[in-house]
């Protein structure tokens, strides 16, 4: 096990799809290992396997507080079943030192996935909660989609991104969500 190198945003590697696990291996449960590793040790809530440049569809979690016992979450080839509801919630990313900004997000969703053993569970997170949100958050880490994709004012994510040095945004990955916020314009 240790502690693996984070790829910065601007890393072609993670915006590339991730492949499905095909059997829960060593190498899979080694991987889980340096990706829980890696994120206790940069103080993240969250980590996807890309982001340390492997291509495979897993991602911890641990929402726990520092005076909490560690609550590691393991998710391998998640599927979000259900989505409902919309909130705003500001993210960074082990991936984007230091820039945070304000993203679109699902207020519930439920995911289905198997742990670090290879059994299937699912798992609701609802209300828009720490874990609801950094669910959807590693999940899109597997399909190449960055929090900054989301994002509720491009030019503010911009201004973000720049003071820290980080590549602006790509508007062709900027994602359309009518639904999100029509629920945000509801409320
Ligand atoms: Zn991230």
């Amino acid at each position: 096990m240790s502690v693996r190198n984070v790829l910065k945003y601007g890393t072609q590697s993670l915006r590339e799809p991730s492949k499905e696990v095909h059997k829960v291996s060593k190498k899979i449960s080694d991987l889980v290992h340096d990706l829980l590793e890696t994120m206790y040790a940069k103080n993240g809530v969250g980590l996807a396997a890309p982001q340390i440049g492997v291509n495979y569809r897993v991602f911890v979690i641990d929402v726990s507080s520092n005076d909490e016992p560690l609550h590691p979450l393991v998710f391998i080839n998640p599927k979000i079943i259900k989505k409902s509801g919309a909130i705003i919630s500001n993210e960074g990313c082990l991936s984007f030192p230091e820039a945070y900004t304000d993203v679109r997000r699902y207020k519930n969703v439920t995911v289905k996935a198997l742990d670090i053993n290879g059994r299937p569970f699912i798992m609701e997170a609802n209300g828009g909660t720490l874990l609801t949100r950094a669910i959807q958050h590693e999940f899109d880490h597997l399909d190449g989609i960055l929090f900054i994709d989301h994002c509720v004012n491009r030019f503010d994510a911009d201004g973000v991104l720049a003071k820290y040095d980080l590549p602006p945004i790509d508007p062709d990955k900027l994602i359309s969500e009518p639904e999100l916020e029509a629920e945000l314009n509801n409320d």
